[in-house]
């Protein structure tokens, strides 16, 4: 495996670096004024696009574009920088929950719903959403997803509710991906993929709801009803049944670009506690003189650059081998980098003390969206399953194995099982 970036990628990351000093970080208060004063998106958004866009900085995410995109591991280091402030990446038109469906639709779109769905997207401004999850159901377990679909003369009618949809809450919302059961098919299989515009009569947007309290600032999440939404049948994406499928050319380049720019975001945080352990003082000392804080920033080096090894790695997988090959990498990439974000937020915000937890600083915003990146995109929990079933059964009974020592009494029932 070979982690060096292509020049066409040395070249980004510089030009990246650069914009983002000159035109994005000396306006992040100013994107905060906004937030505050409950603008939708910050007045300068328009035009540092079309900055980021003459640039050439523009779509770097889509792999299958080559005058845009780059592949996964050329995209990492460029998704970092992206990473370092949450509204970053919609400069560059590279925003979850976006960027993953125009990946799904450049996927799994036929040549019209290219043109009318992907199209505008690429070029921007456009906010989407994808809704699989479900208040009334268990939504780690995709087969539970029960709002049910029902073919009409003129396409799909779709009844249910969805919840936690990213950007739902927008009111430029123009579309959703929703997942739904073919209600012929049986309960447990036919889960199919439709586009639903936001205008369509029938859906509508409940409740905005937040986790932690925190509510999204890029993309605010909607609770949202449909009651008989009808939809024409040139918006089924895949074929009937195929949802699951349609669903999973997201979910891996979501999981994947969430975790880079995570470490973006990570070292954004390590910086903000060095600063803070120079200048404040207590007991006579600076804060960094203390062992328990060296330890602290030690131990978050450690780990920042121990998960963008493990996403480097990941990224190259995708690349040469594919996302089959790498599921495995990605759910370990999905386990250890919010685990990783979370624990270095927690210390920062102890090292900050009453400051850490204020909104004067991003911390307790990271950590917030740290703990929800443990359980968006599948919980821990689905994804360690996931790599306990890619260890390898033992080839032999323990006691025969020949890394314990003679004496080694047999144990009970002591045969090679295969369960998992
Ligand atoms: C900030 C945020 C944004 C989101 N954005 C979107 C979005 O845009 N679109 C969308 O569709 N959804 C979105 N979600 C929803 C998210 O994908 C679901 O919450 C997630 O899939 C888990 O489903 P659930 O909440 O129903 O938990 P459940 O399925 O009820 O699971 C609850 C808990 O049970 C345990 N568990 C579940 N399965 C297993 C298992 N196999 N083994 C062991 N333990 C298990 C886990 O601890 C899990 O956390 C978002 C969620 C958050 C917090």
């Amino acid at each position: 495996m070979d982690f060096d970036l292509s020049p066409r990628a040395r070249d980004l990351v510089d030009r990246m670096e650069a914009f983002f000093a000159d035109h994005l970080l000396p306006r992040n208060r100013e994107w905060r004024a906004a937030l505050d004063a409950d603008a939708l998106d910050a007045p300068f958004m328009p035009d540092l696009q079309d900055r980021a866009r003459a640039a050439g900085l523009w779509n770097l995410g889509l792999p299958n574009f080559p005058d845009h995109g780059l592949g996964n591991l050329d995209f990492a280091p460029l998704a970092e920088i992206m990473g370092r402030l949450v509204w970053a990446p919609q400069v560059f038109n590279c925003q979850p929950p976006d960027l993953p469906n125009m990946i799904t639709l450049d996927a799994v779109a036929d040549p019209d719903q290219r043109q009318r769905w992907l199209e505008p997207m690429m070029a921007g401004g456009v906010r989407t959403g994808f809704a699989m999850s479900e208040p009334a159901v268990a939504s780690a377990d995709a087969r539970n997803i029960a709002l049910r679909i029902d073919r009409t003369s003129r396409g799909y009618m779709l009844n249910g509710r969805k919840w936690y949809v990213s950007n739902g809450a927008h009111p430029a919302c123009a579309f959703l991906i929703v997942i739904g059961a073919m209600s012929e098919a049986g309960p447990r299989a036919g889960h199919t993929a439709v586009i639903v515009p936001m205008d369509t009569p029938g859906l509508s947007v409940r409740r905005r709801v937040d986790f932690l309290s925190w509510a999204e600032p890029t993309a605010p999440i909607a609770e949202i009803d449909f009651t008989d939404v009808e939809v024409p049948a040139e918006n089924r994406l895949g074929a009937e049944g195929e949802g699951f499928g349609v669903a999973q050319t997201r979910l891996g380049p979501a999981r994947v670009h969430h975790a880079m720019r995570a470490i973006g975001l990570a070292e954004v945080v390590v910086g903000l506690m060095r600063a803070r352990a120079a200048e404040r003082q207590s007991f006579n000392r600076a804060l960094q003189e203390y062992d328990t804080v060296q330890g602290w920033i030690a131990r978050s080096r450690a780990e920042i650059e121990q998960a963008r090894l493990l996403v480097q790695r990941c990224a190259w997988m995708l690349d040469h081998e594919g996302h089959r090959a790498a599921q495995r990498e990605v759910s370990m990439v999905k386990l250890i980098v919010p685990e990783m974000l979370q624990r270095i937020a927690d210390r920062a915000i102890q090292l900050f003390g009453a400051m850490g937890g204020s909104a004067d600083t991003p911390l307790a915003s990271v950590f917030s969206w740290a703990r929800a990146f443990r359980i968006f995109d599948g919980p821990d929990e689905v994804h360690l399953r996931q790599i306990y079933r890619h260890e390898p059964l033992p080839t032999v009974a323990l006691t025969e194995s020949p890394y314990l020592y003679p004496g080694a009494a047999p144990l009970s029932g002591a045969a090679v099982s295969g369960a998992k």
